[in-house]
């Protein structure tokens, strides 16, 4: 067989969608699982179970693979060097990747190719979170102005503290409002990384795929509502959003992408300010959350895009095939049977496409996702929204 091996680290969602993306083409796929339960590992033929933070297990892993990438950001840098040493492509590779591994890198690196983040630095206690606040006061009037709607408190808080490595929806990032608050962070030993808190209307992400031969498109920019912290709703493209600062968000990725020498998918979260500006969040080099409408709403879908980069292949278009797409993802209720929804859900919204993952349901927990679309935004914001109420059971009729 001729057909490549692609090595996908971590056998989540991101994983199985990605697999999906690839059956199509032939391509083979292997994959490296914590349990053989995990999302992707349900559904993938080769699967090797193994510990993705062990060097041998990765290059026995790696051995038979004509390309490695991942569902998710956590493989020690050091290993993926070592793999690249060994000779096995790594994409991303591991100078790209580790600015989405560290928060701290991020931003100094952001910062030296001129791309406009929150104001920001590392760290070593309390105090200096106190000092920080108080920088950013001294900052001026030109800066945000604090909380949503409210004004900065004295001494410059609130603060946005985040540990450089390992946070995840939410988790390992922190808004206090003194120094006695901002204790926690600290615990955990990792450099900690304090931000102002941007005054922003909503969050955008900005979706772009490299190739190792430099090929890259922008999918167009979208707005994604965050619930507790979780992304909740995505609407392709972003409503109202100034042409100028839709095209300037674009460019931001696609110059993030080619500076930091990305292969694959990256996804670029960013807050557009009250005042008007984009700044960069987080960066994710992998399929990502913000990008699903892409799979029943693009032309080519972040994961067959994904796939193509990895292998080097010719990428494909990512314009909306609808006016208007809208994701939203399917959060686990209290009913764990979510499939006697699906004959009301598909009777009521015949272009409802839905997207589960295999995982049991347990409360708050990220089961699926639905996508529709249509040229009425309202109309198939209320389409999405019902059916993922329903799937959850917090809608029943
Ligand atoms: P994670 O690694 O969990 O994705 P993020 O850095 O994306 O962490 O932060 C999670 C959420 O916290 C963001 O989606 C945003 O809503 C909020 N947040 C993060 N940084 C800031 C900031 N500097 N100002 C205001 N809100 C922030």
């Amino acid at each position: 067989m001729t057909f490549p091996v692609v090595g996908m680290v971590g056998g989540g969602q991101l994983a199985r969608m990605t697999h999906e993306a690839g059956i199509p083409l032939g391509i083979r796929f292997k994959l490296l699982s914590d349990t053989p339960q995990d999302s992707a590992a349900q559904v993938v033929s080769d699967v090797v179970v193994g510990d993705y933070r062990d060097l041998d297990t990765l290059r026995d892993f790696a051995r038979g693979c004509d390309v490695i990438t991942f569902d998710h950001e956590h493989v020690p840098t050091e290993h993926l060097r070592a793999l690249e040493a060994d000779g096995v492509p790594v994409r991303p590779g591991p100078e790209a990747l580790v600015h989405a591994q560290d928060k701290g890198v991020m931003r100094a690196r952001l910062d030296a190719i001129g791309i406009p983040c929150p104001r920001h630095r590392i760290v070593s206690d309390p105090a200096d979170v106190a000092a920080f606040a108080a920088e950013l006061e001294r900052g001026g009037p030109e800066g945000p102005s604090g909380e949503d709607g409210g004004g900065r408190r004295a001494g410059g808080f609130p603060v946005v503290l985040k540990t450089v490595r390992g946070g995840y929806d939410g988790k390992g990032v922190w808004v206090v409002n003194s120094a006695e608050e901002a204790a926690e962070p600290f615990k955990a030993g990792v450099p900690v990384l304090a931000e102002e808190k941007v005054d922003f209307v909503r969050e955008l992400a900005a979706n772009v795929v490299r190739s190792p031969h430099g090929q890259a498109v922008a999918y167009p920019v979208v707005e994604s509502r965050q619930v507790n912290g979780v992304c909740d709703t995505v609407i392709a493209p972003a409503p109202d959003l100034d042409e100028e600062l839709a095209l300037k968000a674009e460019e931001m990725a696609l110059t993030i992408a080619k500076e930091l020498g990305v292969v694959g998918h990256l996804a670029v979260e960013l807050f557009q300010t009250r005042d008007g500006r984009i700044l960069v969040n987080e960066l994710a080099m992998r399929p990502h959350n913000s990008g699903h409408w892409s799979m029943d709403g693009a032309i080519t879908s972040q994961f067959a895009n994904h796939v193509r980069a990895v292998l080097d292949l010719p990428l494909g278009d990512p314009r909306p095939r609808a006016r208007w797409t809208v994701m939203v993802n399917v959060l686990g209720g209290d009913y764990p049977d979510m499939y006697s929804a699906y004959l009301h859900c598909m009777a009521r919204d015949p272009q409802l496409k839905i997207h589960m993952y295999g995982k049991d349901v347990k409360p708050g927990r990220k089961v699926g996702h639905v996508n529709t679309y249509g040229d009425d935004l309202d109309d198939v914001l209320e389409r999405a929204r019902h059916a993922a109420g329903y799937l959850r059971g917090t809608i029943t009729e």
